[in-house]
């Protein structure tokens, strides 16, 4: 068996695959029995999609793959705390367990900004959660990858103001005819 650090190294992988088509760098995979049964990063931008988040992926790819819209037994790992759509998904997979690892203090929906994964019965389906595996290296490749995106935005130049557009005469003269 494999333990949760090998399986975030593998999602941390993924995320770089995200950040080299210049994605936010998350990625997410589904393991049912100690193998993977999928895999998805971040990739909004060049699908045209803002559902495109790594775990929406896995989970899509997961069920394509097992034929079956209920992920029973699964463990999703993912690199950044899932956001309120992520976590919604999460639940109607019915996936068992989450594993994540930086905390999201922006959009975080297990627990930074909104608690809808709580380890109780509000929902007839139990979830365990499992927070900050390999935490540091989630976070530093996403602080790496916002860090790397303002300096090259600061080292673009800046472009020319547009001019002015000619104010149009005013119409007053017609009224006094
Ligand atoms: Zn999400």
């Amino acid at each position: 068996m494999h333990d949760d650090d090998y399986w975030m190294q593998q999602a941390l992988l993924l995320a770089a695959k995200a950040e080299s088509l210049g994605e936010v760098p998350v990625g997410a995979l589904i393991v049912i029995d100690d193998e993977v049964v999928a895999e998805g990063y971040n990739n909004p931008i060049t699908t045209h999609d803002p559902t495109s988040h790594a775990e929406i992926e896995a989970i899509r790819a997961a069920g394509e793959s097992l034929k079956n819209y209920r992920l029973c037994g699964a463990t999703l790992y993912v690199t950044l705390e899932p956001c309120v759509m992520c976590a919604g998904a999460i639940i109607h997979a019915r996936i068992d367990r989450l594993v994540y690892g930086a905390s999201d203090p922006k959009a975080g929906a297990a627990g930074s900004i909104f608690d809808l994964l709580p380890p109780d019965h509000r929902f007839n389906h139990k979830l365990e959660v499992t927070p900050g595996v390999m935490s540091q290296q989630c976070s530093a490749q996403l602080s790496n990858f916002f860090k790397r995106r303002r300096a090259e935005k600061k080292a673009k130049p800046k472009p020319k103001p547009k001019p002015k557009p000619k104010t149009l005469p005013t119409q007053q003269a017609s009224r006094n005819s």
